[in-house]
């Protein structure tokens, strides 16, 4: 089973691609990790991928694609695997639909976990942090015994700038406007579903599995 995860900054889609990885017995992949694998393991791929960024600079789309289609190319995707965080645009969607066709597979499902964005600003700006010793809560999930006072190091609590209504809600106009074309994408092949994220996160997953089959 192929399944992509598609879902705001914020509405647990890395939590739900974990539960996905570990129920179906498939790898759960990010970016970010086969980056680092590549670069920890010298391979050709890391060494290009490091050159970018090195220099700050995001790594093009073609060698991320490259890398991507190298790892789900490998044994333990043969069951299928959940990519995390990839396609992030269209050029990258149909590079990766033109390289699995080469290998006679396809995509299954992408999955869109969805919460509205008022939900997403609404949680983030209930996040705390403890700029002292790095504990972070939620006044209405993880709250601390007295309020804005860190349990562990009695540090004054803070809410972090990334975590502001002004700057989540910049991340998710960016979000929108790069993922609504990937939506209509799948959508256009058959295979985008949608679940409600904002439910607890259990529940969220029982959809899913409900989808994707015991
Ligand atoms: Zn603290």
């Amino acid at each position: 089973m192929k399944i992509i995860m598609l879902g705001a900054p914020g509405a647990g889609k890395g939590t739900q691609a974990k539960m996905i990885a570990d129920k179906y017995s498939i790898p759960h992949i990010s970016t970010g990790d086969i980056f680092r694998a590549n670069i920890k393991n010298g391979t050709e791929l890391g060494k290009k991928a490091k050159t970018y960024m090195d220099q700050g600079l995001l790594v093009p789309d073609e060698l991320t694609v490259d890398l991507v289609i190298d790892r789900v190319s490998q044994d333990d995707c043969k069951n299928g695997y959940v990519l995390d965080g990839f396609p992030r645009t269209i050029p990258q969607a149909e590079s990766l639909d033109a390289a699995l066709t080469k290998l006679g597979e396809k995509i299954d499902f992408a999955v869109n976990v969805e919460v509205p964005d008022e939900n997403i600003i609404n949680r983030m700006s209930g996040r705390r942090a403890c700029l002292s010793c790095g504990a972070t809560y939620h006044i209405v999930h993880i709250p601390t015994k007295v309020e804005g006072i860190c349990d562990r190091c009695n540090a004054e609590l803070v809410l972090r700038d990334d975590d502001k209504p002004e700057t989540v809600k910049k991340r998710l106009d960016v979000y929108h406007e790069q993922t609504q074309p990937l939506i209509d994408y799948y959508s256009g092949k058959g295979v985008m579903v949608e679940v409600d994220g904002t439910q607890d996160m259990k529940d969220v997953f029982a959809d899913i599995v409900k989808i994707l089959g015991a």
